[in-house]
């Protein structure tokens, strides 16, 4: 017989444990504070998902990460290596190390290039330890008026096709009329802040006044063997568009049809790697909407292809980034197991081979983020392998990391200015006076570090090179429908 009171409530259940209940990192309470944190009182600010702890769990402390470390291999230090890094992390978790100046700025000091993944006997995968630390710290820092500018820039106007076009249009202007060079030279540019003197320098010298947008569609050359949806890239489809239409152009040849979805967007690399993940994600689900349209399952095309290694690195992420996500989860996988570099894709359906001799010696550096986040490493050498009489020199160190790393070179200049003069270097000794590369943005550092130095480099996109054995000299030429 039961001898519960009538009426009595049943005794509460125990709360039920969140699915993936935070850990907080604690220990932050009297330590220097961090800069930009303005020195205000410290709350426990760092909270770790316990599937991304685990992850550094798997760390055995071997070291055979290090020396693939593009900072450990530049300033020797424990604490700038995978290794050291990972025990910061996990010290902060477990609340035995403090969040001093220190601690953050070795953390800063990484590139999230994810060449310690690759080396990595164990499988750690570093990166999602490093993003989810510094989105939490993001959270918690006060930015400068100099910083508070530049992410306006990359936030808000670099990820938007229109106002970039907008906010280049003045200096478009000067460029057709002879002045920016000027500008450039000039006293007056020297006095901008470091971030916006690299963004300047970085600035390709020519480009139209107004880049215009791809065509929705484009038929495949013959025999349709697939369709492709092209995903253009934010700055890309901007400052690059040259390349998005040799990328058409070759992809008809292959015997794609080619969609380009006006609903795509930025992939959400930069916000996603600038800590504003909740941006990244509404990117991503947008992004995955234009493949899957009107709610269906069906998707428009058998593969996304892009042609940039931060952006297909990002995208190739949509499934761990909305993983929790009830309504996006399946539908991110199935994004991702569609997304494709287009060096993979060419080589998949690799086309007649171009007949045009190129007597050029050229080297090729492996983008972080199409090597080691991507594992894309003998598609573009095969590519480049398929052009009559180019000569390709191997390129020592090819997949250490340039510097470039996003906004990186911006916000840590002198690491990355080393690594620069690091690849250049490397580069010198091939012999080439080409470089060949699979991002623009290790494309926009290696040459303006390049133009810095007064050496005599070209870096190009080995679609630029495939197209032009194919096609000839003059670029930009997709068939259009
Ligand atoms: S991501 Fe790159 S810079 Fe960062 S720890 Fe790994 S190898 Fe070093
Ligand atoms: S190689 Fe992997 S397991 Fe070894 S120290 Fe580096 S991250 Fe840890």
């Amino acid at each position: 017989m039961s001898t519960a009171a009538p009426n009595a409530s049943p005794a509460p259940l125990p709360a039920p444990e969140a699915p993936h209940a935070a850990r907080t990192i604690s220990g932050l309470g009297d330590e220097a504070p961090a800069p930009g944190t303005g020195g205000k009182p410290r709350v426990p600010l760092l909270q770790l998902d316990p599937r991304t702890y685990d992850r550094a769990l798997g760390c055995v402390h071997c070291g055979l990460c290090l020396p693939a470390c593009p900072t450990y291999t530049e300033n020797g230090l424990e604490a700038d290596s995978p290794r050291g890094r990972i025990y910061l992390m996990k010290g902060l978790a477990d609340g035995k190390i403090e969040l001093t100046n220190s601690v953050v700025e070795h953390l800063d000091l990484c590139l999230d290039c994810r060449a310690c993944e690759t080396a990595c006997p164990s499988g750690v995968v570093y990166h999602e330890l490093i993003e989810e630390t510094r989105a939490r710290l993001a959270e918690h820092r006060t930015p400068t008026l100099v910083d508070r500018l530049v992410e306006t820039i990359f936030f808000h106007i670099f990820t938007y096709p229109l106002r970039l076009k907008l906010f280049l249009l003045p200096v478009r202007v000067l460029q057709k009329v002879g002045v920016w060079e000027m500008l450039t030279r000039s006293p007056l540019a020297k006095m901008l802040p470091g971030k916006l003197e690299k963004m300047q320098q970085m600035l390709p010298p020519t480009g139209p006044l107004w880049e215009k947008g791809l065509d929705a569609a484009y038929p495949a050359a013959a025999g349709k063997r697939a369709t492709i949806a092209l995903f253009p890239g934010c700055v890309a489809s901007v400052l690059f568009q040259d390349v998005n239409r040799q990328t058409v152009a070759l992809l008809q040849a292959a015997g794609c049809e080619v969609v380009v979805p006006r609903s795509l967007g930025c992939c959400g690399a930069i916000h996603h790697h600038g800590g504003r993940v909740h941006a990244a994600e509404d990117f991503a689900k947008a992004n995955i909407d234009a493949l899957f349209p009107n709610g269906t399952d069906k998707p428009i095309a058998d593969y996304i292809v892009n042609n940039i290694a931060g952006c297909g690195a990002m995208l190739r992420d949509y499934a761990h980034l909305l993983r929790d996500d009830p309504a996006y989860a399946a539908k991110a996988k199935a994004f991702t197991a569609r997304v494709r570099d287009i060096s993979e894709i060419l080589v998949e359906f690799k086309p007649t081979p171009p007949t045009r001799e190129m007597s050029r010696t050229v080297t090729y550096h492996d983008a972080c983020h199409l090597a080691h986040a991507q594992k894309v490493t003998a598609p573009p050498r095969q590519m480049l392998s398929w052009i009559p009489g180019l000569k390709v020199i191997p390129l020592p160190e090819a997949d250490m990391c340039c510097g470039a790393a996003g906004t990186y070179n911006l916000t840590q200049p002198a690491m990355a200015r080393d690594l620069a003069v690091r690849k250049l270097e490397a580069i010198k000794r091939t012999g080439a006076t080409t470089c060949v590369t699979g991002n623009v943005g290790c494309a926009m550092q290696i040459q303006s570090e390049a133009d810095r130095m007064g050496m005599k480099l070209k870096v190009v996109h080995p679609v630029t090179l495939l197209h032009e054995a194919y096609f000839g000299a003059e670029t930009g030429k997709a068939e259009k429908k």
